[in-house]
C-alpha cells in the first residue's frame, strides 16, 4: 500500500516538473520524458542522464530541426549580437524567425557596438506564449537591453540588472501603477541583483532605436513614453506606448517585426 502510494507522488512530481519545464523552455518537458525512459532502460541515474541530453538537445538537436519550422536561434557567442546571460539561450528563450535575425544583425552593423538580447520567442509552435510576456509567441518578438555609462560618464557594455529586466530608468512611480495595474512594476522583482552606478546611455540608445526604424520590417517597439521624449523621438509613429496591461518598458527594449 506504502509503496503504491509511493508510486503515486512520485508520478505527481514528475508531471509536475515537466509542466514546469515546458512552461520555462517549452521543449524541457520532453527532454525530462525522455531522461526517465533511458535511466529505467540502462539503469543510469537521471541526474546524470538529464543534463547531458540536454545539453545535446540544446546546442545539436533542437536548432536545425527549428529551422525546418522557421525559428532560427540568436547566437550564444556572437562578437556583436550577445544574451545578457546564458539564461536563455540555455532555456530556448533565443529562438525568432530568420528575418528578425537578420535584422538584428545589420542593425549592428549601423550602430557599431554590442546588441544584447534578453527573451525572444520559443522553437516551435505560433500562439505557444513565452511566460511572462503573452505576445512573444510567433518569431517576430525579441526584448534589447538599453545602452548604458558608466559611473565615469563613460560608454560601458555593462547594464544594470542581471537579469536584463527590472532595472527601471526614472525610480518613480508610472501612472499605470497608480491606477492600479500591480503587475506594471512586477520585473522589479526580476532583476537577480542590480548595479544602480549604471545610468542611461542617451547617444548609444537613441542610436540602437535609430538602427532599429531604419529597417522596413520593425513593426513597433514599445518603451516608456517618458522615454520617447528623453530621447527625442516624439516622431517616431512605430514607437508606441504598450499599455497598463502590460509591464513597465523603461527596463528594456520591446522589438517586434511585420
Ligand atoms: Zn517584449
Amino acid at each position: 500500500m506504502r509503496s503504491k502510494f509511493m508510486s503515486f507522488i512520485k508520478l505527481i512530481a514528475h508531471i509536475l516538473f515537466i509542466i514546469f519545464l515546458t512552461v520555462l523552455t517549452q521543449v524541457g518537458g520532453i527532454i525530462w520524458l525522455l531522461t526517465i525512459i533511458i535511466s529505467k532502460n540502462k539503469d543510469w541515474k537521471k541526474r546524470h542522464v538529464f543534463p547531458i541530453v540536454y545539453l545535446i538537445f540544446n546546442l545539436l538537436l533542437i536548432p536545425p530541426i527549428a529551422k525546418q519550422f522557421g525559428r532560427e536561434r540568436l547566437p550564444w557567442f556572437h562578437n556583436d549580437l550577445v544574451p545578457r546571460n546564458w539564461f536563455y539561450p540555455l532555456t530556448f528563450r533565443n529562438y525568432v524567425n530568420p528575418e528578425l535575425k537578420q535584422m538584428l544583425i545589420e542593425s549592428i552593423k549601423n550602430c557599431e557596438f554590442k546588441i544584447t538580447y534578453l527573451d525572444a520567442c520559443f522553437p516551435f509552435y505560433n500562439g505557444f506564449p513565452l511566460l511572462p510576456h503573452l505576445s512573444h509567441n510567433d518569431g517576430k518578438k525579441v526584448d534589447l537591453s538599453f545602452m548604458y555609462l558608466n559611473k565615469d560618464g563613460k560608454p560601458t557594455e555593462q547594464k544594470p540588472s542581471n537579469s536584463g529586466y527590472g532595472a527601471f530608468i526614472k525610480d518613480a512611480n508610472m501612472p499605470c501603477t497608480d491606477n492600479g495595474h500591480w503587475q506594471y512594476d512586477f520585473p522589479k522583482y526580476l532583476s537577480f541583483g542590480m548595479n544602480t552606478e549604471l545610468q542611461l546611455d542617451k547617444k548609444r540608445t537613441r542610436a540602437l532605436l535609430k538602427a532599429l526604424l531604419s529597417k522596413s520590417e520593425t513593426q513597433s517597439i514599445f518603451i516608456e513614453p517618458y522615454l520617447k521624449r528623453d530621447l527625442k523621438l516624439q516622431n517616431e509613429y512605430r514607437i508606441r506606448f504598450q499599455g497598463c496591461h502590460s509591464v513597465r518598458h523603461d527596463d528594456h527594449i520591446h522589438l517586434q517585426i511585420k
